[in-house]
């Protein structure tokens, strides 16, 4: 036990090296979703976030976007704490039996017009929890999905670039743009 203290206090806690974070390339990204914002819908971008039963990873990064160094806010890009006030409804997990209902009573509740992102892997098609007796499957099982953010869970960034990218499928009276008519 006291080589083991001896141990840990000589050589430190064992943790791998923040990645070098970008801040210019992630202002300029977060601005770029806040100009495609207000040109498409007029106004900022209003987000839900729905939990359907996920493991809390995809959480732990999308609460990232509101922490010190994303700061999302500044651009207008915020999170709302009911479905009556969002633009987008981002949902992480696979749909739970249990989270099913309340997943189409958010979704019904969210004003037109309205986008569903799902946002992981379990998101797209139960990801590891896919063919548990408690999950009826991916996003797509319940709701019409917009886009998909695939990662395990995915960064902030790619979070960012995922919105971004459905801004830009939106015609400016915040109709959805087909690929074939773009
Ligand atoms: S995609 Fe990964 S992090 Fe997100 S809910 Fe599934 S297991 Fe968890």
């Amino acid at each position: 036990m006291r080589k083991l203290l001896l141990k840990s206090l000589v050589q430190g806690p064992l943790t791998e090296p923040a990645p070098p974070a970008s801040e210019a390339a992630l202002a300029e990204l977060a601005a770029r979703v806040s100009q495609v914002s207000r040109q498409r819908l007029g106004r900022s971008l209003s987000i839900r976030e729905v939990d359907a039963g996920s493991c809390n990873g995809c959480e732990l990064e999308i609460h990232a976007l509101n922490n010190v160094l994303y700061d999302l806010e500044r651009f207008g890009l915020r999170f709302v704490a009911s479905p009556r006030h969002a633009d987008v409804l981002l949902v992480t997990g696979p749909v739970t039996a249990n989270m099913r209902e309340a997943l189409e009573r958010t979704y019904q509740a969210t004003p037109d017009p309205k986008w569903v992102v799902a946002v992981g892997d379990c998101a797209r098609d139960g990801g590891v929890f896919s063919g548990s007796y408690a999950c009826v499957g991916g996003v797509s099982a319940v709701l019409p999905v917009d886009l998909h953010i695939p990662g395990c869970p995915p960064s902030p960034t790619a979070l960012l670039r995922g919105l971004l990218a459905l801004l830009e499928s939106v015609s400016v009276r915040g109709r959805r743009i087909s690929p074939a008519s773009r």
